[in-house]
Parts: C-alpha cells; structure tokens; sequence
C-alpha cells in the first residue's frame, strides 16, 4: 500500500472525455470534455490535458480508462467506438514526457473496480458488473482485483453471439453481437428513425416494441455472465439503467428467469451501480493503490 496521494485519472468515453484529480473517495479537480476534442490528435490531448491540470493541482500518477482491450504492455489494441486511438501506447508517452507512474485500463474494469471499492458491491469477493451505455460492456473483479484474462480481452459480454440477431455486422467484424441490440446506440438510432420527441426513449410509445426486444436481450447477456461466473453481486450500471424511466424491474425479473436456478440464482445480489461517472475515477484510485510502482500493467 502506498501514503495516500491524489493521481489524475482520465474516463475516456466515446463521446465525452473526464478527467480528474483524486484521492481516496474524494474528487480534488474535475473536468469534462467532448470527445471531438481527443480524436484529433489524441496524444497530444493527453500530454496536454496532464500538463494543464498540474499547473493547477498536483498529482503523482496517470491512470487512463479506455473503451478497449488493452495490451499487456498498456498499447490500445482493439477499440470498436473509438478506432483513433488503437495502437497508441499512452503509457510510454506520459511516461517519457512526464516522469510519472502511468496505467491504462478498460473503463468497465475500472468502473466495475470502483463500485466494489466504494459503492454498490462493497466488500464483496466475487463481482460481475454490466455497463449499459453507446455498447454493452462488462467487468470481473475478483478479491478487489481486476479479472483480465490473457489478452486483456476477458468479459466482453457485448460481443456474445445473439441467436435472434437481425443479421447485423458489428463493429467488431462478427454478426449479431449482442450490444447491437442491447446498447442504447441501438436505442437512439430507432428513436430518431421514429421521429419520438420524448427526452427518455422509455416513454416513447413508439419505441414499446423495441424496447422489449432490448430487454430480451439485455437479460440474455446479463443472465449469461451470471450463469458463468456466479458472482456474489452482479452490478448492472451505465446512464441509461440509471435514468429513472428504465424498467429496472422488469429487467431483474428477466435475467432471474433467465438463470440457473436455484443456484446461481439464489446466491446473486442484483444491485444499480451507485457512483455515477465517479466509478470508473474512483477505479482508477484503487487501481492505483493496489498496483506497485514496480508492477506493470
Ligand atoms: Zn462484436
């Protein structure tokens, strides 16, 4: 364990990027950013980013959130939504340029990392969390530790085959992932076609049809997970499952109808993710603290 000491961690989203200063549970500086402003040059921007937050409060590592699978090595090797910044190595650069202890992570792992640190899945050993957002991502943690596999690639549950896809190709090159039909990417693109004017898609009538088939869905993914890993506390966030209009009870009973039972369905906590956008930096902090200086990422 190392002396308390705020690091800057970035959440790198598809589109919008935060960023910010943090020690222990508490944020010491906090900025957010649209994405438009990385994708030019995303080198730069992060150099740039570090330079201008220590000129206000200092900091003694960089730890990056990234949508991807990243490398041993921290190189960004596949990033479906956001293909600028595949094959960069951030690590190395901040590292050259700022002298500072630097890690690079998926931003479900760490957001994930974050609730079983600080919020909804607190002191639990076993934990599975969803992340509902443009895609559908997921994270392991295991005993506060952060579940990898060997690329780096372990707990993609949106790239799971769906069997009653549409015949859609993804982003990832395969047909009928699941996040084609359980992301709110998906949502949003039917919501326009159908020219609904509600602010929340869960209150179009017009979208009543569609969003069953998002359901089914979504619970095939998330019952899928649960039935592999029989997880104490599965963690299901993200902004659209934290909006109040989702039909989160409706979404518990179908992934419950969906897993084995009576185990592991009787042993799983379902729980809302409880930090909003703070997870994935309070993630960040407690990656931090557990990772030594001398370990890689
Ligand atoms: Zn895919």
């Amino acid at each position: 364990m190392k002396n308390q000491e705020g690091i800057l961690a970035f959440d790198i989203g598809g589109t919008k990027v935060a960023y910010g200063v943090v020690e222990n549970s508490r944020i010491l500086y906090y900025d957010v950013v649209s994405t438009t402003a990385l994708k030019k040059d995303p080198e730069r921007f992060i150099l740039e980013t570090c330079k201008r937050v220590s000129s206000k409060v200092s900091y003694r590592a960089v730890i990056l959130g990234v949508p991807a699978v990243v490398g041993v090595d921290g190189t960004v090797l596949s990033a479906p939504n956001l293909k600028e910044i595949e094959r960069l190595n951030f690590k190395g650069l901040i590292q050259d340029e700022c002298r500072l202890e630097v890690h690079i992570e998926n931003d479900v792992n760490l957001s994930i990392l974050g609730e079983t640190v600080y919020g909804a899945a607190r002191g639990a050993k076993y934990v599975f969390g969803v992340y509902v957002g443009t895609g559908l991502g997921a994270g392991i943690v295991i005993n506060k530790a952060i579940y990898r596999g060997g690329s780096g690639a372990a707990a993609e549950i949106g790239h799971i085959y769906y069997p009653d896809g549409e015949g859609i190709v993804c982003g990832c090159g395969k047909v009928d992932c699941v996040e084609l039909y359980a992301s709110g990417k998906r949502l949003e693109e039917v919501k326009a076609a159908r020219n609904c004017k509600s602010d929340s898609v869960f209150l179009c009538q017009e979208m009543k049809e569609e969003i069953d088939k998002f359901l089914k869905a979504l619970s095939f993914a998330i019952s899928t997970g649960a039935n592999l890993l029989d997880p104490d506390v599965l963690v299901i966030g993200g902004g659209l499952v934290e909006s109040k209009e989702f039909p989160w009870g409706e979404l518990i009973k179908q992934i419950e109808e969906k897993t084995r039972a009576p185990l592991p369905r009787e042993h799983v906590k379902i729980v809302k993710a409880q930090l909003g956008y703070k997870a994935c930096l309070f993630g960040a902090y407690a990656y931090f603290i557990s990772h030594g200086s001398s370990t890689t990422c």
